[in-house]
């Protein structure tokens, strides 16, 4: 992991994803390194290729400075909006611990009382560290995703990002806390169109840890994305590569989206927007608002 400290102008970005008006991304890059993730893109502002994305990462040391002066400024009218940490990164990796980023972030939210919903999506444990800060803002909610409750699974494709039972506890830890939370089920992996079992272990998993409240989105199956999951999938059997060619027909996401519907019933759980998202093909709807997936 090649790491650099960097200075940044802005951090209070206006944002096109679902549920957020802004995003804050303390860091460019994540060591999490998960093969699914939308936001390797962002290595064209840092000069890296798609192929290094987990290799690198960018620490914006004057983030909390920044932060704190565009909040400062920010207009009585949008002191409402909803701000998301993070969107391209997470926030909460490994890094954290030594640069304090986005606990510094959330201190300059308290110390403004920021009345606006806070909304954080991660997969990390180290959130923890900072549920007194969270607990402390008017308006918060805390994603944590799951994409598998077997350790294994989740490896393949998320490289150095916390194991999948340890999310699983951090939400429940953040439920004892009295702490508003949702999961996040991204990407919904291909195999549970034909392992039903596993999907209602998810689920009945994330019901069990005291969340009821999830988001879903399918395998964003964008050209660059594949490209990067594709060297995974080579090595593995042909049943699992025929899965994973099977995940991009509409047959498969009409399939999947069923079988999430029946167990959100199921296990009584809130499913965020009405539907199980899919990038690929609701971005040709409305390109401005179609994902959520990579965040974290
Ligand atoms: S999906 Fe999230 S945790 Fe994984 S590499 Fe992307 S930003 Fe990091």
């Amino acid at each position: 992991m090649r790491i650099a400290e960097i200075e940044c102008k802005s951090m209070l970005v206006a944002s096109k994803l679902p549920a957020s008006d802004y995003v804050v991304n303390p860091y460019t890059g994540c060591s999490f390194a998960c093969a699914y993730c939308y936001a390797s893109f962002m290595g064209r502002f840092v000069g890296e290729p798609i192929e290094a994305w987990g290799e690198y990462l960018s620490v914006k040391v004057n983030a909390v400075a920044v932060f704190q002066r565009e909040l400062r400024r920010m207009p009585p009218a949008r002191r409402e909006s909803t701000i998301l940490l993070s969107s391209v990164t997470d926030a909460w990796q490994g890094v954290e611990k030594k640069y304090r980023l986005a606990r510094g972030i959330l201190e300059a939210l308290h110390a403004e009382a920021y009345p606006g919903q806070v909304m954080m999506l991660t997969k990390s444990p180290l959130i923890l560290r900072d549920t007194d800060l969270i607990s402390a803002l008017p308006r918060t909610e805390v994603g944590v995703t799951v994409t598998a409750t077997d350790d294994a699974v989740g490896r393949f494709l998320e490289g150095h990002a916390p194991f999948a039972t340890d999310r699983l506890r951090t939400l429940a830890a953040l439920n004892q806390a009295g702490i508003p939370t949702y999961a996040f089920v991204g990407p919904l992996l291909p195999h549970y169109r034909y392992r039903g079992d596993l999907l209602e272990d998810l689920f009945r998993c994330i019901r069990d840890s005291g969340t009821s409240s999830v988001f879903v989105e399918h395998l964003n199956t964008s050209p660059y994305i594949v490209r990067r999951i594709a060297p995974l999938v080579r090595d593995e059997p042909a049943e699992v590569q025929a899965v994973y060619a099977a995940a991009r027909t509409d047959e498969h996401r009409r399939a999947l989206s069923d079988m999430v519907m029946d167990l959100v019933a199921k296990y009584g759980l809130e499913i965020r927007l009405g539907r199980v998202l899919d990038h690929n093909r609701d971005k040709k709807a409305a390109p401005a608002r179609s994902s959520l997936q990579g965040s974290a």
